[in-house]
């Protein structure tokens, strides 16, 4: 399927296999095996990530994320519809309650894009996940009544999808309660559909309360001019930006790319939060990396890039037990209250404690 004529360029999102033939993006005798694909996982690009491909092939780092590969009909080993274990800690349609003083808040399964790796693949795209009135007012309701609740995180599918009206209206409810003091959401709109950040969607954010915006970017192609401006206006409505990243095989497995791509965010007032170590997701084998190469990955960039550049390197623990830093270790106990530290350039040391 690698072609690399010009794209006739859309005008709208692409949302299906004969959409990305009808538009040069993949060759007519690739699209009968990727309707199969389309079958499993909903397919969509925005014009926005057309302006950040180079060329159109499987080469390109922002054309593999979103374009379907055949790749995605192999389910590997131990490969889940529910990697992350969301489903065990669902107390109610649309929150995931897994630790104490935080919740996930689910109002839609849309996205402006489909990423091929992302670990939510199955439930995404599908309109009968979406909640409808009652179902968020009850999801809303679970909020209210858990005073533990410090947190919400607004996350899905992407909430900025929903519309100003809807997002207003369950801002207002949180901001009715007094033990949610900072309200965070997961999108990656921001990178993808940047025309969405008016002034309209940055009234209704700010609250009384602290609101975060951690968005989705993998690649510093990513940051095309159109992106940092809506990203500076949301810095500039005193809304603090952090960043996550996923780690992909052909994306951003690479020390340069990683250290351009966070360089690149801190330049626009975007603090690297997480580089996720990639879920397991089924049908996304091709995209992983070893957690030993992550870790010599992370190695590389302490040191050598401002600590405000670097993110933490986390694994989602399969079965639904959180997330956790996986290193690399610095640290190395050895004997009575004495350790080896390892440098960021390699060298050894002892340190008693
Ligand atoms: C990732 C996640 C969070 C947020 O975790 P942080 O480490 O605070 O970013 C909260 N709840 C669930 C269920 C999650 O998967
Ligand atoms: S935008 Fe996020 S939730 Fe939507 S497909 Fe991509 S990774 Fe999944």
């Amino acid at each position: 399927m690698t072609q690399k004529k010009p794209v006739k360029f859309p005008a709208k999102a692409l949302t299906s296999v004969d959409a990305l033939v009808a538009h040069g993006v993949v060759a007519p005798d690739a699209g009968a095996s990727l309707r199969q694909v389309e079958e499993n996982f909903s397919i969509r690009l925005t014009p926005e990530t057309f302006r950040q491909m180079r060329s159109l092939d499987v080469h390109d780092p922002v054309f593999v994320q979103y374009v379907p590969s055949t790749d995605e009909l192999h389910v590997g080993d131990g490969e889940l519809t529910d990697p992350i274990g969301d489903e065990a800690f669902q107390k109610i349609k649309g929150i995931t309650h897994r630790y104490p003083d935080r919740v996930l808040l689910k109002p839609t399964h849309t996205c402006q894009v489909y990423c091929r790796f992302c670990f939510r693949r199955e439930k995404v795209g599908q309109a009968d996940e979406a909640l409808n009135q009652d179902e968020v007012t009850a999801a809303l309701d679970y909020i209210a009544q858990t005073p533990a609740i410090w947190e919400v995180i607004l996350s899905g599918g992407d909430p900025f999808i929903l519309s100003d009206r809807r997002l207003a209206m369950i801002l207002d409810r949180l901001g009715q309660m007094e033990h949610v003091e900072v309200i965070r959401f997961h999108t990656r709109i921001p990178v993808v559909d940047p025309g969405r950040i008016t002034d309209d969607l940055i009234a209704t954010l700010k609250r009384k309360a602290a609101v975060y915006i951690v968005i989705h970017i993998n690649h510093p192609n990513e940051l095309t001019d159109a992106v940092k401006t809506g990203l500076a206006r949301l810095v500039d409505a005193g809304i603090p930006l952090l960043s996550q990243t996923v780690l992909l095989k052909g994306v951003n497995n690479d020390v340069e790319i990683l250290a351009k791509l966070m360089r690149d965010l801190v330049r626009a007032r975007v603090k690297p939060y997480y580089l996720h170590h990639l879920d397991k997701a089924k049908g996304t084998g091709h995209f992983r990396c070893s957690v030993e190469e992550g870790q010599k990955l992370m190695q590389a960039l302490r040191g050598r890039l401002s600590g405000l550049c670097q993110p933490t390197y986390v694994l989602d623990i399969p079965g639904g037990h959180g997330k956790v830093p996986i290193g690399p270790v610095y640290l190395t106990p050895d004997g009575e209250e004495s350790y080896i530290v390892r440098d960021y350039l390699g060298g050894s040391h002892t340190y008693r404690d």
